[in-house]
């Protein structure tokens, strides 16, 4: 049973109140780990080693050498790869298909790219006219914007916490992360890789717990953090900005979805089902990106159905070490009640179930994991439960659609706004439609295709401001303008 601590200041510790919780894994339900549960003391503590690893080398470090520390970060990363795959698979059951080829490697990649971007943006000057004719000379300059809260979720632990811990330390600030109480693995082994790497004591801090009464709240309200940058659910936002307020600091939110994936008859069909079956189904339907809604053009409707169950009747359950499990379990009991109670929702509303709408007859050890089935609906009004909630589970519900007009305004009828998929070979369509959807990221012929120097977030309940490219760099400096009288 696996010990999981605080790392603070450079060092692993304990809780001083002696309280722990239980790691599970998803997959068997079986305890693996107990993790300290930190309080306000060690939020303190690494509120304050922060603040001093700002004040002390971190603070004063060239900016080339910092950025060489970042690579090395990202090296210890990949020269672990085994353990950091086997940690996030162990926290989630995702199976290792998966996660060697985007949580892991991106995760890695995080530290690098925001290195190598930050090294080359420039800042802005003016002249400005003076009645005396001398002019004065404006200049901005960027400073790190000092001790930043990370708090990150359960379903891609390391790589959603690296795309923020990365960037912000590529700025030049220190960090207190609080991962998710499901998945405290990875972002305690990378304590490991950046001591190894040689980043000063106190710059990467991690606290276990929970949000209320827990590491998260007692982390946003400290009156010492400059800004906060969370991903989750939109009313763990809607708290986090509540908790936050008195302090007044910039918050940065990447928050839920219940995003549309809309096929045109004019698609490729090959294409359209490869990128839903997995906008729909990869990491068991737990990707804040994936699809839930699936509006098929009238014509292809049939057929597109036909082989999405197909497909979704493919995907092979089973352990994350087994190189043929294509998908995983849910998180935990608890996600798994709650995406039950939408496949109950929506028999009882009237759905089709096409494929799925309970749990599978999993073997041995798995038999008491959190499994569901890949599900498929169709024919509810869009009013229905399932068309309207974010689920976070492997399920879509199928909707026929007969006109452009039609199929954006259904697209559009949500209170999220994260990201959308547009199926065509049609360019001038594929360009008209992405412009009239509500999304901050839509893919067209395409899904989870990451740049990462472009901006990401969501708009309405999905977001608040963008990260990714000169856009984290916005969230994570001060940007501070001199004005020289000549
Ligand atoms: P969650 O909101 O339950 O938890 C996220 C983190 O917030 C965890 O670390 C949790 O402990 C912490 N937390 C909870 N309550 C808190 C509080 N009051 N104060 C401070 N911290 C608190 O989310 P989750 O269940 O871990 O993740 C799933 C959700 O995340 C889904 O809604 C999904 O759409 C969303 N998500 C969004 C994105 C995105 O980029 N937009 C990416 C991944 C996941």
């Amino acid at each position: 049973m696996q010990e999981i601590k605080h790392f603070i200041n450079g060092e692993f510790v304990g809780s001083k109140s002696g309280k722990t919780f239980a790691n599970i894994n998803p997959a068997t339900n079986q305890q693996i780990g107990v993790v300290h549960e930190a309080g306000q003391a060690e939020v303190n503590a690494a509120v304050e080693a922060a603040r001093a690893a700002l004040k002390g080398a971190w603070g004063k470090m060239p900016v080339a050498e910092r950025m060489a520390i970042l690579h090395k970060v990202a090296d210890g990363i990949n020269a672990r790869f085994d353990e950091f795959l086997e940690a996030e698979c162990l926290d989630t059951g995702k199976p290792k298909s998966l996660a060697s080829h985007i949580d892991i490697p991106r995760g890695a990649a995080n530290f690098k790219v925001f290195a190598d971007l930050f090294k080359n943006v420039p800042t802005e000057s003016f002249m400005l006219d003076t009645p005396d004719g001398k002019g004065a000379l404006n200049y901005s300059v960027r400073k790190p914007k000092g001790v930043i809260a990370v708090i990150s979720p359960w379903n891609l632990p390391l790589l959603l916490m690296t795309w923020k811990v990365g960037p912000a330390l590529a700025c030049g600030n220190a960090v207190i992360v609080k991962p998710s109480e499901e998945t405290p693995r990875t972002t305690t082994l990378l304590g490991e890789v950046m001591n190894a790497a040689g980043v000063p004591k106190g710059v990467f801090n991690v606290v276990h717990g929970f949000g209320p009464n827990s590491a998260g709240e007692f982390l946003t309200t400290h009156p010492d953090v400059d800004g906060i940058t969370f991903t989750g659910e939109t009313r763990t936002g809607a708290a986090i900005v509540k908790a936050s307020a008195d302090h007044i600091r910039h918050v940065s939110f990447e928050l839920g979805g219940k995003n549309p994936g809309i096929v045109f008859a004019d698609c490729d069909m090959e294409k359209a089902i490869e990128g839903t079956m997995r906008s729909v189904f990869a990491n068991c339907g737990q990707v804040c990106l994936g699809t839930e809604r699936v509006y098929v053009e009238r014509p292809i409707f049939d057929e597109f159905v036909k082989r999405l169950k197909a497909g979704a009747e493919n995907l092979k359950m089973g352990a994350w070490d087994d190189a043929c499990t294509s998908m995983g379990p849910l998180i935990s009991q608890e996600h798994k009640n709650k995406v039950i109670s939408y496949y109950k929702k929506a028999a009882e509303e009237g759905a089709t179930v096409v494929t799925g709408g309970g749990v599978p007859q999993m073997e041995g050890a798995l038999a008491d994991g959190a499994w569901v089935q890949p599900t498929i609906w169709t024919g509810l009004p869009e009013t229905a439960t399932v068309v309207k909630e974010e689920i976070f589970g492997p399920c879509c519900h199928v909707q026929p659609f007969d006109s452009e007009e039609q199929v954006i305004e259904w697209a559009n009828d949500t209170k999220y706004g994260l990201a959308a998929a547009v199926w065509t070979e049609n360019s001038s369509r594929a360009h008209r439609v992405a412009a009239q959807l509500d999304a901050g990221i839509v893919w067209v012929n395409s899904w989870f295709l990451r740049d990462l120097r472009t901006p990401f977030g969501g708009m309405k309940h999905s977001g608040i401001g963008r990260e990714g490219g000169v856009h984290s760099l916005e969230f994570y400096t001060e940007l501070k303008n001199v004005c020289v009288k000549l």
